[in-house]
């Protein structure tokens, strides 16, 4: 069975006290949200100790936006996966888009991170998708298979998140169509040893186009990057209809 999850990456935003205000915001509006889905805030470094204490018993679950391959090292500026375990840390943003773009992230690199984030008991969200210019040259599908066949090389893909980011979605409120979403999502969902591994899209969801998106047959969730910055948009987010 395949499981919804609805995810929010704070990117580089947030202090402790910014994430803590908005759970006391964010939690009271989830009485009534349905049983059917996950709920994951992937936030920064500093905020992940007060988050899983304040979560603790909560139905929302914490992740982080990187891990390094090895458990420990001489690896400045990175962070291990038993340094996200032990303070309750149980999913993690691999091969975003602005990693790939801005540090040199590779399919060989996030391969290596997926493979940490699972040795260490932690649920990968691996990010794939293509640029407009790739798009406009009809290479999204022969790119997003390259990005899920090296990257997924020795990965288990029953413990395993899957977004669909086109770059040209990310951050710019040009939402990828709903269907066209859904068709991709279908394609990469093809190439899998495990088709009920969920699949989210990710790329300026909101919440006016999320009820669109999730009436998809194919997306099984979302990743969010603007509008999970605030209590009241991600809230509408995860209770989309
Ligand atoms: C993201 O950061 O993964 C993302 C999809 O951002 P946004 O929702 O702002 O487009």
């Amino acid at each position: 069975m395949r499981k919804v999850a609805i995810a929010g990456n704070w990117k580089m935003y947030k202090t402790q006290t910014e994430a803590l205000e908005f759970l006391q915001n964010f939690l009271p509006t989830l009485e009534t949200t349905p049983e059917d889905r996950d709920i994951i805030l992937c936030a920064p470094f500093t905020t992940l100790a007060s988050m899983s204490k304040n979560l603790h018993g909560s139905r929302v679950q914490v992740g982080a936006q990187n891990i390094h391959w090895e458990d420990a090292g001489a690896y400045t500026g990175e962070i291990a996966g038993p340094m996200l375990t032990e303070i309750g840390v149980r999913f993690v943003v691999v091969g975003h888009s602005e990693r790939r773009q801005y540090f040199g992230e590779t399919d060989e690199t996030v391969n290596l991170r997926l493979k940490a984030a699972q040795k260490n008991r932690l649920t990968p969200i691996l990010c794939v998708g293509e640029t407009k210019a790739q798009r406009d040259a009809g290479e999204t599908e022969s790119h997003l298979f390259g990005q899920i066949e090296r990257g997924l090389v020795g990965v288990d893909q029953n413990h395993l998140i899957i977004a669909y980011e086109p770059i040209w979605a990310i951050g710019t409120g040009d939402t990828c169509a709903a269907d066209e979403a859904n068709r991709v999502i279908g394609l990469i969902r093809s190439r899998l040893k495990n088709p009920d591994t969920t699949i989210q899209y990710g790329g300026s969801v909101n919440p006016k186009n999320v009820d669109e998106l999730m009436a998809q047959p194919e997306i099984d969730g979302a990743l969010v990057g603007g509008a999970s910055l605030t209590a009241e948009s991600f809230s509408r987010i995860v209770n989309y209809q």
